[in-house]
């Protein structure tokens, strides 16, 4: 439960793109709240590859260095929910969370990540899948051994 429910920006999704955007709000004692409902894209990735500083480290190690350094700046608050509605309101916008409760905010940064679409040609599908994954566990297993 928070309870100041006014906040300079919301963010809704607190994974990689959030939490940078939420440490540099911090830096600028911005007050923040990060709404983040813990399903990142990468979730079910045992390593991270080609990632300056955080190669072979896995995804929620990563999320939970990056939290840690983002919770050093006291104006930035996390809420563990999921963001269900926004509306216009007088002075920016209302977000409301699945419990009900909702907070105002004058600015709102959505980074809620992406979903990877396949385009619908069956070949594609079949052998571009394959062919994708196979050549990400070769890389894989090639930098593990
Ligand atoms: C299988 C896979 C392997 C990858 N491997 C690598 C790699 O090895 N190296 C590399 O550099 N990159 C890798 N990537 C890419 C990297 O993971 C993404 O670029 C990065 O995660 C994108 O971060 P993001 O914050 O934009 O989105 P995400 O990480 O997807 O985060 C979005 C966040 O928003 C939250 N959210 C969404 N909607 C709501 C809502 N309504 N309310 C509250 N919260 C919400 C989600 O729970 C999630 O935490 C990989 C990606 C995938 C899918």
């Amino acid at each position: 439960m928070i309870d100041n429910k006014t906040f300079d920006v919301i963010i809704i999704g607190g994974s990689y793109a959030g939490l940078a955007a939420g440490m540099a709000l911090g830096r600028a004692s911005k007050k923040t709240l990060i709404i983040d409902n813990g399903n990142p894209c990468n979730k079910q990735t045992p390593y991270s590859h080609n990632f300056l500083t955080n190669d072979g480290k896995s995804p929620s190690e990563i999320t939970s260095i990056a939290n840690h350094q983002v919770s050093n700046y006291d104006t930035v608050h996390f809420l563990n929910e999921t963001a269900i509605d926004v509306v216009k309101s007088m002075n920016g916008f209302n977000v409301r969370v699945t419990d009900g409760e909702s907070f105002e905010t004058t600015n709102l940064i959505f980074a809620t990540g992406i979903k990877d679409l396949l385009p619908p040609i069956k070949v594609f599908l079949n052998v571009g899948v394959f062919l994708f994954c196979t050549a990400l566990i070769a890389m894989a297993t090639k930098f593990e051994m």
